[in-house]
């Protein structure tokens, strides 16, 4: 009976303690995704969206999915529906990237599927893995016509951690 309690006891505290955990964590989190209560990218998303939609480019409807991964790396997502362009967004990236990098890694992804690239193979914002480098290039420099070559630069010296592709997009935006 006593052994009963003491192990009731523990558990309750171990509740207590992760759900404490879990509101701390939320409050740091919100910090980095939220801005009064909406989530970061999807107002950054709306802001980009508009720069495209101005200059007479039809998108489909963008949506943006959060997962998270340990993968400090935070290998980013993007694929066409049929109907709208979803964006899988790794949350570890958000605290690594100020309003403008994310913006340009938005222009770049909705710049896949303006150049005709997406199809329902999510496709990553590493190159090399997608194998085609090309394709990437050609997405960094709408993403640069929009959010400026020195946003999408920092955000692919943030997030490609193959240093060849690295370099080779950077110099095709003329940043080194
Ligand atoms: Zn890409």
């Amino acid at each position: 009976m006593k052994s009963r309690n003491i192990l009731v006891g523990l558990i309750f505290l171990a509740l207590l303690a992760n759900t404490g955990f879990n509101i701390f964590l939320f409050y740091n989190l919100s910090k980095i995704y939220m801005i009064n209560g909406d989530f970061r990218p999807d107002i950054l998303l709306n802001e980009v969206q508009k720069k495209i939609e101005s200059d007479e480019l039809e998108i489909p409807p963008v949506e943006i999915f959060k997962f998270i991964s340990a993968d400090i790396y935070a290998k980013d997502y993007v694929m066409f529906t049929g109907k709208k362009i979803v964006i899988f967004l790794n949350l570890n990236v958000l605290g690594n990237l100020n309003d403008g990098e994310l913006k340009a890694l938005i222009a770049h992804e909705i710049g896949h599927y303006v150049l005709g690239h997406l199809s329902d193979r999510p496709r990553t914002f590493n190159g090399t893995e997608a194998g085609d480098l090309k394709q990437e290039k050609d997405a960094d420099s709408f993403a640069a016509k929009y959010e400026g070559s020195e946003s999408i630069a920092l955000a692919i010296s943030k997030l490609v951690w193959d240093e060849n592709e690295k370099k080779t997009r950077l110099s095709a935006l003329g940043v080194n």
